[in-house]
């Protein structure tokens, strides 16, 4: 069973998308037996989440109704979504709720940096919501971020997810200076979709924002995602594997699409596991040194241990 947090209101009450509550309901269709997972109800499950709850941190394990976070959360394996609860986007796939996000804490780095130490992450993720309303896209942000992660676990590699910074200039810059471990940021969906799924982005700037990442700093990772069955047609992935080869992107994730709720874009196919197996195949034969693809992949999904391949990988070469 897929773990969702509330789909309609925050702690509040108030509607986690206002955006949607006019759109007719979609169709829900019932899970395959491939997408089940196992309730979150482990020791470990409970101390990340006190963990969480006691540096005032946003998850989105828990935000995006993460059908992972039993597993993950077992393991006190958390992604931490900083700069608030509240998106200025409204994406049609996306459970995060939309609205006008409140001043940024400025005590939020420290926090993350100290439940990294207490989760004793040894590879931490590191995602936002969209930030439309600050100047630089909250790109100094994720900076002291990632400076205080540094400060208090120097020994921990660093991921981020970021949004796609659209018309802010200079902030990749301000992120890639911080050096991360890897830059990810995920392109979603195959760009005959974005109008419908993701109608604040644009693909060729995601896709121009990954290729900046590359030219400023060739040695750090870069990193992308999207998701199927949200009707996008086989050949739109391989040229979306085209696109993001061309980017010089290292590192592919593919996972089946869940709808949040009814009001969410639905879903238009379950993928079995042997097409994502075909994915896969694909995309290495297409160059990617690193491809992560089946129905439960998520971006941040087993990063830690994907990372220290992909490192090996590099080495080895
Ligand atoms: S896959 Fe990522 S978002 Fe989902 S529970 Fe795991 S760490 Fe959180």
């Amino acid at each position: 069973m897929a773990v969702l947090i509330d789909t309609v209101t925050d702690a509040a009450g108030r509607l986690r998308h206002p955006e949607k509550a006019h759109r007719p309901d979609q169709p829900a269709p019932p899970k395959p037996a491939w997408i089940r997972v196992k309730a979150p109800v482990s020791a470990g499950y409970r101390d990340t989440q006190r963990i969480v709850r006691e540096n005032k941190l946003h998850t989105v394990c828990e935000e995006a109704g993460c059908p992972n976070i039993g597993e993950c959360w077992e393991q006190k394996h958390a992604t931490f979504m900083i700069m608030g609860d509240t998106c200025t986007r409204a994406c049609a796939f996306c459970n995060v709720k939309t609205g006008l996000p409140g001043a940024l804490d400025q005590t939020e780095p420290e926090h993350v940096a100290e439940a990294t130490r207490k989760l004793g992450l040894a590879h931490v993720v590191v995602t936002s919501v969209d930030r439309d309303d600050l100047a630089d896209g909250g790109a100094a942000h994720f900076a002291a971020v990632i400076a205080a992660i540094r400060e208090r676990c120097p020994a921990t590699t660093i991921e981020v997810l970021t949004p796609d910074f659209l018309r802010k200039d200079a902030a990749v810059e301000t992120v890639v200076a911080a050096r991360p471990d890897v830059f990810n940021h995920n392109l979603e969906t195959v760009p005959s979709k974005y109008l419908t799924v993701r109608p604040g982005a644009r693909y060729f700037a995601s896709i121009r924002l990954l290729q900046r990442v590359k030219d400023i700093a060739p040695q750090m990772f870069t990193k992308s995602g999207i998701m199927v069955g949200l009707g996008e047609e086989r050949n739109e992935i391989l040229q979306v594997m085209d696109d993001l080869r061309a980017a010089g992107v290292d590192f592919l994730t593919i996972g089946q699409y869940l709808q949040p709720s009814r009001k969410h874009h639905p879903v238009m196919r379950f993928v079995p596991p042997e097409e994502f197996k075909t994915l896969e195949t694909i995309a290495y034969a297409k160059g990617f040194s690193m491809v992560a693809a089946s129905p439960l992949t998520r971006s941040s999904h087993h990063a830690g241990e994907d990372f220290a391949r992909l490192k090996a990988l590099r080495t080895a070469r």
